[in-house]
């Protein structure tokens, strides 16, 4: 093979999305190209220098990520013995070049799909071709912010029509209503598994059903439905033309749910009887739900439904009557709404949260479907979400864990007492570790802010206290909590001995404005005494930005108003970098804190959903944060030894390390799933 044709074969699989030698191959061929296209490999190979090609160097690096590619495709499986799965989201995270995700949940499905290919599990996902996806964020003159949507072109992704056997492109038809909408897919290679996107976006169909798989999240009620009928029965319906007939369904979020009902009217047109139908569906569908906001669930009206369904249940021979109590509480309520939430949990034989306390929460919210159990028998169960830890460690620190445990760490990265043997670190390449990933950041930083619309002047100190704090503009997550008392946050920031420096990302939804009042309140603050170049906001938050800042900082800030935030997996990424953690015990956190390995902010949950005032917590968060900044976080990076070396700061980067990164990675959570949730379990 020549060259060309090694890194067309590499730019073909998203294996290369987890491989910086990999991107690095893509971007030394042109790099202007490649940074302008949002770090895209295809769209640098159509325009690659002739002489980098020609280079001998250049060819034997691409030889040898070719080779490892090859042996990662061709590794044995993981399990001899595991089911097959089919697995469904309405969006997926997978790398900045194709915004298919808004935020955490997409990001959790990318790291799923990446880590079952590591796994070699046979397994499938299904989502959206969202050519429209996650917008591109930039601001007005006062600091509002403004979303755009640049469209993803297919030709410069490793994406591909799905055809059938006969290279025919394969089209399926779902009803909406008394209409039809015509639904393609576009295939990708996720190292050794693969995600059908689905899309309506084409000649087929009239201009409102081509918007279905254009954005996320957006549009009214009626449009929801019709996008989830598309997931849920769409997706199923190409499976089958892909011929894909897997042991096991997983329903990742409400979303997709509707693939049970289609599960159910394959069963009935094969002959079953309705009850029989549905415990057929039971026994081959698992569910996750990640939503503690009782609002946040989609719910559809009756009547909503049953126009939007009718064609769905001519098809199937049932009638949208007798669908609509498969989505209530209470079956006979004719006026209750449609739960796609109530439907996973009623057709599946085993259903989750995604972490220990939003399963909890799960269980109280929904024992009303089960009003003869306590509440520790409600059957929703819980699996800690993970991180994929090839994605979101840096190369540095990918160096690092190598040279300390070996070549083979990412095989045996999810087990908790591999990562003992890192305590043995001296206090010395600890410190080397986090200060030159500290500085790669800041000259990210630097470079970036050059080309934001929101301007901003870091005045950055490579040696620096740095936090970090980056994710969706949700009100829940409080993102200015830290400035409720200024005058007190400001004597923290314009203190030149020990100076705090903030890096901020985020996107607010475009219709919430609350969210965008957030944004535009850092930005003032940004620009004030005290506070100026050292709160510094990234514009157009994305995995790049993420993968950069969890890797740079020091201080992971999250804050969310408990119990809101069913996992959180940012704060995850950040242990292979030696950062710590400054968390309100929520989501995952509560399972990670040990008391010595990152810091807590306010109480120990309990989690009731809606016992604690509001307000109450704000302020009781706001006082503890304060007090561990002042008291904990500060003293403990700026007091150092004879050496110059913040000895209780490393000693808490050892104790992180040692015991966060097995149980924290995405690996260890879907060994979790094929145990506890794929596999039959065993009748007693
Ligand atoms: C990791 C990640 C998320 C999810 O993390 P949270 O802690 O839930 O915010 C969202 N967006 C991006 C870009 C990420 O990298």
């Amino acid at each position: 093979m020549t060259t060309r044709e090694k890194l067309n074969a590499l730019a073909d699989n998203l294996w290369w999305s987890w491989n910086p030698h990999a991107r690095e191959l893509f971007r030394r061929l042109n790099p202007d190209v490649f940074v302008s296209s949002n770090n895209t490999p295809h769209a640098a190979l159509a325009a690659a220098d002739e002489d980098v090609l020609d280079d001998a160097g250049y060819q034997e690096e691409v030889d040898a990520v070719y080779d490892r590619f090859q042996a990662y495709m061709q590794q044995d499986p993981f399990f001899d013995d595991a089911p097959s799965t089919a697995y469904f989201c309405m969006e997926y995270g997978l790398h900045e070049s194709m915004p298919l995700y808004s935020g955490g949940l997409g990001v959790l499905a990318g790291d799923h799909s990446k880590a079952a290919s590591d796994l070699g599990l046979p397994f499938t996902a299904v989502g959206f071709f969202l050519r429209e996806g996650y917008f591109q964020q930039s601001f007005d003159v006062e600091g509002w912010q403004q979303a755009q949507y640049p469209v993803l072109d297919p030709n410069q992704h490793p994406v591909q029509l799905a055809t059938d056997d006969d290279g025919d492109l394969v089209r399926v038809h779902v009803p909406l209503g008394t209409e039809s909408v015509a639904v393609r897919a576009w295939e990708v290679a996720l190292g050794q598994t693969t995600l059908y996107l689905l899309d309506t976006d084409f000649e087929a169909n009239s201009d409102a059903h081509r918007r279905l798989t254009r954005r996320l999240y957006g549009g009214d009620n009626h449009q929801r439905l019709q996008q989830e009928i598309v997931l849920g029965i769409g997706g199923l319906r190409m499976l089958r033309e892909q011929g894909v007939d897997p042991d096991v369904y997983h329903a990742n979020e409400g979303h997709c749910a509707f693939l049970m009902f289609e599960l159910m009217r394959e069963q009935m047109a094969a002959g079953a009887v309705q009850p029989d139908a549905e415990a057929w569906v039971r026994e081959h569908c698992v569910f996750t739900t990640h939503t503690p906001v009782p609002a946040g669930h989609d719910r559809f009206g009756p009547d909503l439904f049953r126009d939007q369904m009718q064609g769905f249940a001519e098809e199937s021979s049932v009638d949208a009557d007798d669908l609509l109590p498969y989505g209530r509480v209470h079956p006979d309520d004719p006026s209750e709404p449609f739960c796609m939430t109530v439907l996973g949990l009623k057709l599946s034989r085993a259903a989750n949260g995604v972490s220990e306390l939003n399963g909890h929460v799960a269980r109280q919210q929904w024992q009303d479907l089960h009003p003869d159990r306590p509440l520790d028998d409600v059957p929703i169960g819980a699996i800690t979400n993970g991180v994929h830890m090839p994605t979101w460690t840096a190369q540095p620190a990918k160096d690092f864990i190598k040279t300390h445990l070996g070549d083979n760490w990412l095989d045996q990265r999810q087990d908790a007492d591999f990562w003992d043997a890192l305590a043995e670190v001296s206090d010395e390449d600890l410190w080397f570790l986090r200060s030159s990933l500290r500085r790669r950041l800041l000259r990210f930083v630097n470079e970036h802010v050059q080309t934001q619309s929101l301007p901003q002047h870091p005045n950055l100190d490579p040696e620096a206290l740095t936090i970090g704090f980056a994710r969706r503009f949700a009100t829940y997550k409080r993102a200015p909590l830290i400035f409720s008392d200024l005058e007190r946050a400001r004597a923290l920031f314009a203190d030149d001995e020990r100076p705090l420096q903030l890096l901020y990302a985020g996107k607010a939804h475009p219709a919430d404005d609350a969210g965008k009042r957030y944004i535009q309140r850092i930005y003032e603050i940004s620009q004030q005494d005290g506070f100026n170049g050292r709160v510094v906001f990234l514009e157009n938050y994305n995995m790049e930005i993420g993968r950069m800042l969890v890797s740079g900082c020091d201080v992971w800030l999250n804050n969310p108003r408990r119990p809101l935030e069913a996992s959180g997996t940012s704060g995850q990424k950040i242990t292979p970098h030696g950062g710590l953690n400054l968390s309100v015990l929520d989501g995952w956190w509560p399972e990670g804190y040990n008391g010595d390995n990152g810091w807590a902010i306010g109480k120990t949950p309990t989690g009731d959903y809606g016992t604690e005032d509001p307000e109450v917590q704000d302020r009781d968060d706001a006082r503890s944060l304060y007090h561990q900044l002042e008291d904990e976080v500060i003293p403990a990076f700026y007091d150092r030894d004879d050496n110059g070396l913040p000895t209780r700061w490393i000693a808490r980067m050892r104790e992180a390390m040692t015991t966060l990164l097995g149980p924290f990675t995405a690996k260890r959570m879907v060994i979790d799933y094929v145990n506890k949730m794929y596999r039959v379990p065993v009748k007693e």
